[in-house]
């Protein structure tokens, strides 16, 4: 997998070096792998959790061999990002994804992804152009819907973001659309006032959904090149809407693919797609036991 490349020559071929051409299991293999792994953005407490159970099945001599250590680990990091709420789908009738994330992120492109994904699928698919602050988002999700053959809500720049999702499952409903996704504003410089706003579309967006039974979802964006930036962007937004996955892009673009880790380790959010490039089909549903097949193969 092309999308991988990075992360591959930067953090599992340091790991696979550590762990080739060793006779024991000793202190120093435990420091160079931790680290590999901080450096990696797995993140320190995800670290230290690895390294103790390495420590523990070393000491119980449930591994004993430096060869052992590669599928050991790679077991391990399987366990570590295992998903319980499975793949990346909908099954109600309208579903509503509610996308927030810092401008930048790839906030954008993951809705015309989407969008595109589900319409090919033979899904009837609306946009709503919730982000009504950045000069040019509302046009520039109005080329992409034009594009998709897709409908758009918006009202004009500088209007309520709320009004905007409201009016958009009002005819989402009406249309019998089967995905409605609701941009929003990703300004993080008026941090106080975004959140508050991104809880007013979160409220509207909720009670509307409740009343017709439709699904609804938060994702967060997040730029996996901005490391520990992305996690504590991420801490904001959750306790701000609670967010209930996130789709970790730009994964091509960074040595350090541990923030996958880290996003579900130390934050608890599923990590739903990733994005492993700038074409449609680079946002991929996230499969962890595939994600490790693909780094380690
Ligand atoms: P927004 O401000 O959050 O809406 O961000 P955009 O959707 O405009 O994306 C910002 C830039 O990131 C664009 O140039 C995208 O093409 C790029 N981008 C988004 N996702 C990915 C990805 O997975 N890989 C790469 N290499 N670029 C991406």
């Amino acid at each position: 997998k092309a999308g991988l490349k990075k992360t591959k020559a930067g953090f599992v071929d340091k790991v696979t070096n550590i762990f080739t051409g060793r006779s024991n299991i000793d202190d120093q293999l435990f420091e160079e792998l931790e680290e590999v792994l901080i450096q990696a953005d797995v993140g320190v407490k995800t670290t230290f959790t690895l390294i103790d159970k390495l420590k523990e099945d070393v000491d119980n001599e449930e591994v004993t061999e430096p060869e052992e250590l590669m599928s050991y680990f790679q077991k391990e990091l399987k366990e570590l990002l295992q998903n319980d709420e499975g793949d990346f789908n909908f099954n109600n009738e309208l579903n509503i994804i509610m996308m927030v994330g810092v401008n930048g992120a790839g906030k954008t492109t993951t809705i015309a992804k989407l969008a595109g994904r589900y319409k090919k699928e033979g899904k009837k698919v609306m946009l709503a152009a919730g982000d009504t602050f950045r000069a040019g988002a509302i046009e520039q999700l109005q080329i992409w819907g034009d594009r998709l053959g897709v409908n758009v809500i918006s009202q004009q720049e500088g209007s309520d973001a709320a009004a905007v999702a409201y009016d958009a499952i009002q005819s989402a409903k009406a249309k019998d659309v089967d995905l409605l996704i609701v941009d929003t504003a990703g300004r993080l410089h008026t941090q106080t006032n975004l959140m508050k706003e991104l809880k007013k579309v979160k409220r509207v967006i909720e009670r509307e959904a409740e009343a017709i039974g439709a699904g609804v979802e938060v994702l967060l964006v997040l730029d996996a090149t901005t490391g520990q930036n992305a996690i504590s962007q991420a801490k904001l937004f959750n306790q701000a809407v609670n967010v209930d996955g996130v789709a970790l892009t730009k994964l091509d673009g960074t040595a350090k693919g541990g923030i996958v880790i880290t996003v579900k380790n130390e934050l608890d959010i599923p990590i739903k797609l990733i994005g492993v490039g700038e074409a449609a089909e680079d946002l991929q549903n996230f499969d962890p036991e595939q994600f490790i097949e693909a780094l380690f193969s």
